[in-house]
């Protein structure tokens, strides 16, 4: 059996090896390493992936939030709601704009934005909403969209784990992650859905405005060579990466059918086992299983993942403190019990391995171990 990988980037890599290596060494060639063709090309061919007007690319996907917010014009206290279980970038860059995060938590079945909440929270400071789709699957945006709508706040979309998902609205057409509200931000850190070999993120709106000034704003601000109309980031794509990036998006939708038939494999493997609660489809998106999270309540989960190790199967805990609990946001005055559905996910969530490589071989093994695990931690 080859060896388990949390993400096999290697054996992706080997596969495709011939074309990457091409591309990479047309940019090696080319000399262009800053704001190159493949650049633009890439932001072109993505935006025609996800059918939106205008994508920017920039140096990670933390930029991109960033970058988000600082384009819409916010004044200091105002406020952003999100979730508190989530990589911890949304909190983290509104606060550093000296915005007041505002949190709401999470729905149990899909681990996304419990919309529900929303409205309880809103002030006249309110600005923007950040929804995140986790692990691959979209937050119910028709509702969130219907929120924001109402109260005139923006939307931006954290579409960092949900590459190539698609919504699909209450009249049966469908959008993809990113595109449904004003402005969509991504990561292409190597583990995500389209991934590159390094740091990338990109920015995408349909509103021509908002992205004539996320353009200048990931260009330090720049209106025209060395005049600036704001105060920018430097966060761009390398062309390096962006070669990269075009290669793989070719090859995007079979990567999310792979992930996707490991996703079946693990469901159908776990099916017999109650204590093991395997990710829930919703008739409202579409998941592309950036991760395969299982949810075991109860003292196993912490146990299965030290015994999983040992059988050479990694694992990780997506996420294993929520953001109001973490030393550095204490500020907010946030407590245990605020946010309960965070904080019990944050203690059962266990993600397996899933990447474009897994075989049938690894499948069995890592489900057969899980499942001789719970029989004898948590027999029912
Ligand atoms: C990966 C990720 C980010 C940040 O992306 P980077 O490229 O690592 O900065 C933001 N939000 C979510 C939900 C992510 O998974």
């Amino acid at each position: 059996m080859k060896k388990i990988r949390i993400v096999d980037l290697t054996a992706q890599y080997n596969r495709l090896k011939e074309e990457i290596d091409a591309s990479i060494r047309g940019v090696l060639e080319s000399g262009a390493f800053i704001h190159g063709p493949e650049v633009k090309a890439f932001e072109e061919e993505l935006g025609n992936y996800l059918h939106t007007g205008h994508v920017i690319a920039c140096a990670n996907g933390t930029d991109a939030l960033q970058v988000a917010l600082m384009s819409l014009d916010l004044e200091p206290g105002d406020e952003v709601i999100t979730t508190p279980f989530s990589f911890i970038s949304t909190i983290e860059v509104i606060r550093l704009l000296k915005l007041t995060p505002i949190l709401v938590d999470i729905r149990p079945d899909t681990f996304n934005m419990d919309e529900g909440l929303i409205e309880d929270v809103i002030t006249e400071r309110t600005k923007a909403i950040i929804p995140v789709h986790l692990y691959g699957q979209c937050c119910r945006m028709e509702a969130i969209n219907d929120i924001a709508k109402r109260h005139q706040i923006f939307v931006i979309e954290d579409a960092a784990q949900a590459m190539g998902t698609e919504y699909i609205f209450s009249d049966g057409s469908r959008k993809k992650a990113g595109t449904m509200s004003h402005i969509g931000c991504t990561s292409f850190y190597p583990s995500k859905n389209l991934a590159c070999y390094g740091d990338g993120g990109a920015i995408f709106t349909d509103d021509e405005k908002l992205a004539s000034r996320i353009r200048s704003m990931v260009n330090h601000g720049q209106s025209k060579k060395y005049f600036y109309d704001h105060i920018g980031v430097n966060s761009r794509l390398d062309t390096v990466q962006a070669a990269i990036l075009r290669v793989k998006l070719k090859y995007l939708d079979e990567f999310l059918e792979s992930r996707i038939k490991a996703a079946a494999f693990y469901d159908r493997a776990f099916e017999p086992v109650p204590q093991i609660l395997t990710p829930q489809r919703v008739d409202y998106s579409t998941h592309t299983f950036h991760q395969y999270t299982i949810t075991l309540f109860g003292p196993c989960r912490n146990n299965l993942q030290n015994y999983l190790n040992d059988k050479g199967i990694p694992s990780m805990l997506y996420y294993p403190l929520p953001f109001h609990l973490q030393k550095a946001y204490q500020d907010l005055n946030y407590k245990k019990g605020d946010f309960p559905v965070s904080e019990e996910m944050a203690d059962s969530v266990l993600s397996l391995p899933m990447h474009t490589e897994l075989d049938e071989i690894q499948l069995e093994y890592i489900t057969g171990h899980v499942i001789q695990f719970i029989a004898e931690c948590n027999p029912k």
